[in-house]
């Protein structure tokens, strides 16, 4: 008898309900949008969708109608009525028997949560710490897939050192990308922040995005430039920009203090622009 084992109960394989079988467990093969809202309303709708169905063309799951999932998250969303929700929600690429090969018929299979945001005030007000770990993912980090093994084992280094993110390093000792955000530095007194240009080895973030736009009205200049830990080091402010808490001060990298070890003006100026920006898109 074909069978499968759930913890430690037997059952007929012919009876395992299909999320047991979902391509997202056995390859991660999927990819999945984190959406936020503002008091009450769902924030960067379109930015988020757009790159979901980016991310979906990218690993060829066909077939999904954007509306459609724009719909659920609507509904969802007005369902849960949280004011300030985290709208989490992946395609997979379908459930059945393993196997690397996708059968053609594999249909789509669609997952969402919606969550009490965990708005952590004390990051923005005091700042976090972040450690650098070496960048251990693959070379489509443009996608934002399910598979994040490399991440996860970059965060729990973090937190085991006591830090709040961990900063990526790729072999050439470029800083890429936070684990799970986009990484700002500051510098030339405040008046520009720079951070890693586009490309396959980060993902296209929507917050760092709106901090491209939001710039010119901060006063300052954005500049897309390869930088390395040590550049880190020697940088006045640091940031991280990431959709569940936008702008996070970050005062110790690797350790060392970063600036005067307290939030710095730039970082606070984009904070208040964004608070605002958010508000304003509401
Ligand atoms: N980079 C990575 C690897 C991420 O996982 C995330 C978000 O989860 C970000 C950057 C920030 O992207 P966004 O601003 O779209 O949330």
């Amino acid at each position: 008898m074909q069978l499968a084992m759930i913890e430690d109960k037997v059952i007929p394989y012919a009876e395992l309900e299909p999320v047991y079988l979902d391509r997202g467990a056995f390859f991660g093969d999927g990819v999945y949008e984190v959406i936020r809202s503002y008091e009450g309303r769902l924030f960067a709708l379109d930015e988020h969708l757009a790159r979901f169905a980016r991310s979906l063309r990218e690993i060829a799951i066909d077939g999904v109608d954007i509306a459609d999932v724009r719909q659920r998250i609507e509904t969802a969303f007005d369902r849960a009525s949280i004011v300030n929700a985290k709208v989490y929600f992946h395609i997979t690429r379908g459930s059945g028997d393993r196997g690397h090969g996708a059968p053609k018929d594999m249909k789509p299979r669609f997952f969402l949560t919606v969550m009490e945001l965990a708005d952590n005030p004390k990051n923005k007000e005091d700042g976090i710490s972040v450690s650098t770990f070496p960048d251990w993912r693959w070379k489509r980090c443009d996608i934002k897939s399910l598979n994040l093994l490399p991440n996860v084992l970059a965060k729990m280094d973090a937190e085991k050192k006591g830090c709040g993110e961990a900063i990526l390093v790729n072999d050439a000792g470029e800083v890429t990308e936070g684990s799970s955000s986009a990484f700002f530095i500051v510098r030339a007194g405040g008046r520009e922040i720079v951070t890693r240009p586009l490309g396959p080895d980060i993902l296209p973030s929507i917050t760092r995005a709106i901090v491209e736009r939001m710039a010119g009205e901060a006063g300052v200049r954005m500049i897309e430039a390869a930088f390395r830990p040590e550049d880190a080091g020697r940088a006045e402010e640091m940031f991280l920009a990431v959709t569940t808490q936008d702008i996070v001060p970050v005062v110790r990298f690797d350790g060392t203090q970063v600036g005067t070890g307290r939030p710095g003006a730039c970082t606070k100026r984009l904070i208040e622009i964004f608070a605002e920006y958010a508000r304003r898109r509401r």
